[in-house]
């Protein structure tokens, strides 16, 4: 140690070795702990593992040299140790470059040509460090060198250079990390430098290693440290993630028990009780197994072995679950218990998470279910419909190829004939083909895709009314369906304008299908965008008249031109007569209204008979056709003479 500020022999006296022997000691004890219980094995891991290796060897060479020094002053193994502890120190700042490359995501090619510079800088240090001795310039037992405690070697240099590198490189990268992290690694550099140049100017040689362990204690603290939940023993989501990734990359198959209690999601996590039974139900379990807390209601045991088996783990499942029942008659906690295994396709923890959560969709609560095949593939299949979505929505192109428009004509009971119709929505994907409606509406709904969609279908429908006016169809309208996610959206009223009017036809000629909806502010948003378009000439059809709520109030004041009664009622007037006859008083009362009454789900004769005696103007379902390309209809609509 005495090197960091000369190599006059002289001034070996002041090295004591404890610090040394700690730092050593230290090192190799993390090591065994990383080995055994880090969950994070990424590229940051393997460089911080290199640190603790250079930094324990540095350390070894260090004691070495200078027990020799003290012991046998003569022996020229010395040289070996001084070699040694010189370069380990050196990669230790390789080290901890490699390090500070990763952090800052340095490119691949800047990485590799620092790296292998770094790696020859270190080489000729060694080479220095040789030929100064050979010739006596340099360290030697029987000659030392001139200069005292403040003499300038090779190596000293370098080292320094090697911090005020990795300084500068931290700086000038300063916004790829954490505002934290900057301020503790900047923090412990700082003091890592003040001991070293305090060392020198106290004539002291013992602390220059602990300075250069200093940094790697602080990304200890800082970077990897394990997350673990006192309460449960459990590690977190990241952990969780980092887990998947490690044993996928490695081809390892993994099975999964998720418990999924929603009574403590929020802030309230399991009480005591609850917590007890896991951490001993763990603790029985826990050879092959990672328990891992992803959210405050959700818990999910990962096992491992050469080759799951399914059986066993359901049972491991199933023995949990009687314990849960136990808590269950105790304290009512609903829970789904879902039991997996890894996929291949499925790589990334969230994968996993966003699987089980589809499972438990169709789940009851308090049961157990194991994944099948199948739902894996529907799960692939909704994941891949997300994706072209989402992809559709980013595109935005009213023209996309994938949203087909498909149309189901009208019958008009007055004038006996086709000349409404309505817009239904299917989508044409590479790898499902044509998807319907039940597939995908409720996953755009959801993920806020649905608007993009309305706009694509207004827009083809629109340039096909074009083209069948132009070639003299009668067309009186087409409806298209919007959802209340569309009404939601700022820009409902003008987008809808804009694109009627870029297609030329006149803006009667479309419809706006919508069901109404629960929500009060809801309700109010439709009222003003409603009665906005109806300026322009837009009617409105009310969908699904019969299937929801139907607040005769609120129906009223929104200004609806057609009603469309379900299929649900008229499969209930067809069986009884008491729905007949409250179905046929409140058509007649939207009749009187002014309001059209349209029938959905007409499938036989002896519906659009019963229809026809209940007011109604329009007529629409299987008997007169299935929805069709909207290309078809030309097939149902009548040319003028
Ligand atoms: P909806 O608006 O009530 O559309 C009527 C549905 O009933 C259509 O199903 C149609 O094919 C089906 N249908 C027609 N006649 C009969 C019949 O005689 N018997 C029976 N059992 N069913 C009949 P589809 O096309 O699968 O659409 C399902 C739902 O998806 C639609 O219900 C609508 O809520 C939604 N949807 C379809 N296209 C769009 C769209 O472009 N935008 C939005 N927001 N929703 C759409
Ligand atoms: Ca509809
Ligand atoms: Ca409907």
């Amino acid at each position: 140690m005495r090197e960091y500020f000369s190599d006059s022999l002289s001034f070996y006296s002041n090295y004591t070795p404890a610090v040394d022997v700690v730092i050593f000691t230290m090192c190799i004890l993390i090591l065994i702990l990383m080995l055994t219980t880090y969950i994070n094995r990424d590229r940051f891991y393997f460089a911080f593992r290199c640190i603790f290796v250079c930094v324990a060897l540095s350390g070894g060479g260090s004691l070495f040299f200078h027990l020799w020094l003290e012991m046998y002053p003569t022996s020229p193994l010395i040289y070996l140790f001084r070699l040694f502890f010189h370069f380990f120190t050196l990669c230790t700042m390789t080290s901890y470059l490699a390090y500070i490359l990763i952090a800052i995501s340095s490119s691949k090619r800047r990485n590799e040509l620092m790296l292998v510079t770094s790696f020859f800088i270190n080489l000729g240090v060694i080479a220095c460090d040789i030929i100064g001795s050979v010739y006596h310039w340099g360290f030697s037992l029987d000659n030392p060198p001139e200069g005292g405690p403040y003499s300038i070697s090779v190596f000293r240099i370098v080292l320094f250079l090697y911090f005020a590198f990795g300084v500068a490189e931290l700086a000038i990268h300063k916004k790829q990390l954490f505002p934290q992290i900057f301020k503790g690694i900047m923090w412990t550099l700082f003091l890592s430098i003040m001991i070293l140049v305090t060392e020198i100017f106290n004539n002291q040689s013992s602390f220059a290693l602990f300075a250069l362990a200093m940094p790697m204690i602080a990304l200890l603290f800082l970077m990897h440290a394990n997350p673990y939940d006192a309460g449960l023993g459990t590690l977190d989501q990241r952990a969780f993630s980092d887990y998947i990734e490690e044993k996928y990359k490695h081809h390892k198959e993994l099975a999964f028990i998720s418990v999924y209690i929603p009574e403590f999601e929020g802030n309230i996590g399991f009480p005591t009780a609850l917590k007890k039974m896991i951490k001993d139900f763990y603790n029985k379990h826990s050879r092959k197994a990672v328990l891992f807390k992803i959210t405050n209601g959700r818990l999910i045991m990962v096992i491992r072995g050469r080759k799951v088996n399914m059986d066993r783990v359901r049972f491991i499942a199933e023995l949990f679950r009687d314990k849960l029942e136990k808590e269950y008659t105790a304290y009512k906690y609903d829970y789904k218990l879902v039991v997996t295994k890894t996929y291949d396709g499925l790589s990334h923890g969230n994968d996993y998470i966003s699987f089980i959560k589809y499972i438990e969709k169709s789940m009851a609560f308090n049961t157990i279910e194991t994944s099948s095949s199948q739902q894996f593939e529907d799960y692939n299949d909704m994941q891949y419909i997300l994706y072209e979505l989402e992809d559709i929505t980013h595109k935005r192109n009213l023209d996309d190829p994938r949203v087909l428009v498909y149309c189901q004509p009208v019958f008009n009971t007055t004038e006996r004939t086709y000349d409404t119709a309505e817009a239904l929505m299917r989508l044409k994907l590479d790898r499902t083909g044509i998807v319907y409606p039940d597939q995908f509406i409720p996953l755009a709904e959801s993920h806020n895709y649905i608007h993009m969609l309305s706009l694509i279908m207004l827009n083809k429908t629109c340039k096909q009314i074009k083209s069948l006016l132009d070639n003299n169809y009668i067309v009186k309208r087409i409806s298209v369906n919007f959802s209340v996610i569309d009404v939601r959206d700022e820009n409902f009223c003008m987008d809808i304008q804009h694109i009627i009017m870029n297609t030329g036809i006149p803006i009667s000629k479309v419809a706006v299908e919508i069901t109404e909806s629960h929500n009060y502010n809801d309700f109010l948003l439709m009222k003003s965008k409603i009665n906005e378009l109806k300026e322009h000439g837009i009617l409105f059809y009310l969908d699904d008249f019969g299937t929801g709520y139907s607040n005769f109030d609120r129906i009223i004041e929104l200004p609806f031109d057609i009603i469309k009664f379900d299929r649900s009622l008229v499969i209930a007037s067809s069986k009884d007569r008491k729905s007949e006859t409250m179905v046929n008083y409140l058509a007649h009362m939207f009749s009187e209204l002014n309001y059209s009454v349209l029938y959905e789900g007409i499938e036989d004769s002896k519906d659009e008979e019963m229809c026809e005696n209940m007011c109604a103007k329009y007529l629409q379902g299987y008997k007169y056709s299935r929805p069709i390309p909207i290309e078809q209809l030309t097939e149902y609509f009548k040319r003028s003479a």
